[in-house]
């Protein structure tokens, strides 16, 4: 067992940021003889001086012990064992300390735990990759199954320390993503650590250490394992996380994006896409300027901006096919969207939807008055479907009057 370094009230790093709630959860525990700590994204949001998104607890107390300790405790998940504190409209949740890696090929099925960012079951299972996840260790073993040193670090509020096992406290200092262990393995074991190294590098400003950058250029075709359903979710977490646009320019540079996105990602290398690339960087700035002003993104309008360039480059060539401009968005969008299922399930109603964004285009234009345009605006989708005009007309410098007579006609 190696010593972590230990810092005693560290400067950056305000106690008064953390929840009410997290705090107690902490102090119950460690007053019932257990270890509990803040860990991961939360500890070091507050040594970055950022307000963390959530609070989450690592103990050494084992689920059934925890609910011991806590009437208003909910144990969730079969297969991922964890703790959820309920306070009235929120919770706190508490992981119990797990050990790295249960080898794929060891079938004992006993200690159902694991984290919510543990691979599902449904995983295409290839060599190397964590199937099972879900044995407690100590602390020292929790610190070192996570992904990045700066995602590694406890902090003990009652101690007022931060305790670290895995070398993230340097690596805070030079704004660093370095994977835990050695690169190559960790992605392999989990290939959604790339993804998640291009998210955190977007959100943080921090560099990804050269080692853990070129494994990325190397084993980005092992992210296309990773399952549909997940990669959404991570997806949306891309584009509401406030940095849609540096972490796509990851995406790009690193190759990732032409793995989740192929079809897209083809299209942008060509001499047209480049050009839209403008667009889409555009697109998600915007995003990222709505989030700073505490505006959650609509899951269809962000598929709708972020791939509109694309689709309607496609609606070009449906058109060319006979079809009216406003089906032909339509249909190219659903046609893209779905077939990304591969890799990315995208959601039914989610499709459906940004494809209404999609043919709501040309209504515009052709809609200004009587029944019909008053229908027009009462459609769910209209207020995304004006986001999207606007965005269009600031990417072609045409079209400012129409969004002006719209805008003041609502
Ligand atoms: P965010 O601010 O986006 O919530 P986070 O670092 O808290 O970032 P989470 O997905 O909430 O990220 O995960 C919490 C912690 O769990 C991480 O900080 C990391 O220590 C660990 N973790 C999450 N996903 C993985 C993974 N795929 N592999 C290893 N460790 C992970
Ligand atoms: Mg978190």
């Amino acid at each position: 067992m190696a010593e972590p370094t230990i810092i005693t009230a560290p400067p950056a790093l305000r106690r008064e940021k953390i929840s009410f709630e997290a705090l107690k959860v902490i102090q119950r525990l460690q007053a019932q003889g257990f270890q509990a700590y803040l860990a991961g994204g939360g500890v070091r949001d507050l040594l970055l001086g950022r307000h963390p998104k959530d609070f989450d607890i690592a103990t050494s107390a084992q689920p059934n012990e925890v609910r011991r300790v806590f009437h208003n405790c909910r144990l969730i998940g079969r297969r991922f064992r964890l703790a959820h504190i309920l306070f009235r409209g929120m919770f706190i949740e508490v992981a119990t300390f797990r050990s790295p890696v249960v080898a794929e090929d060891d079938t004992e099925q006993e200690t159902p735990l694991a984290g919510r960012d543990a691979p599902p079951e449904a995983f295409r299972a290839r060599d190397g990759m964590i199937l099972r996840d879900n044995v407690f260790g100590t602390a020292e073993q929790d610190a070192w199954r996570r992904d990045f040193t700066v995602n590694g670090l406890f902090y003990d509020p009652e101690a007022h320390q931060v305790i670290d096992y895995v070398g993230g406290l340097p690596d805070l200092d030079r704004r660093l993503l370095r994977s835990i262990g050695e690169p190559l393995i960790r992605y392999r074991e989990d290939p959604v650590r790339m993804l998640r190294a291009c998210r955190f590098a977007g959100t943080l400003d921090f560099q990804i250490e050269p080692h853990a950058d070129h494994a990325i250029h190397a084993l980005r075709n092992d992210l296309a394992l990773a399952s549909p359903s997940r990669m959404y979710e991570e997806v949306l977490k891309l584009f509401n996380s406030g940095a849609a646009e540096p972490i796509f320019r990851h995406l790009h540079r690193t190759g990732l994006f032409s793995v989740i996105f192929p079809e897209a990602g083809a299209w942008l290398n060509t001499e047209a896409g480049e050009a839209a690339q403008l667009r889409i960087y555009h697109a998600l700035r915007q995003m990222d300027v709505w989030k700073r002003h505490g505006h959650d993104i609509n899951p269809a309008l962000a598929w709708a901006v972020a791939f509109g360039p694309y689709h309607e480059h496609l609606a070009v060539q449906q058109e060319k096919q006979g079809l009216k401009t406003s089906p032909a968005l339509a249909m190219a969008t659903i046609n893209h969207l779905h077939g990304l299922a591969k890799h990315v399930q995208v959601f039914k109603h989610v499709v459906r939807d940004a494809s209404l964004i999609m043919a709501a285009q040309p209504t515009f234009e052709k809609t200004r008055e009587g029944v019909r345009s008053e229908r027009f605006r009462t459609r769910h989708y209209f207020g995304d479907a004006l986001v999207y005009l606007k965005l269009r007309s600031a990417w072609t410098g045409t079209g400012a009057e129409l969004v002006q007579w719209w805008q003041q006609h609502l």
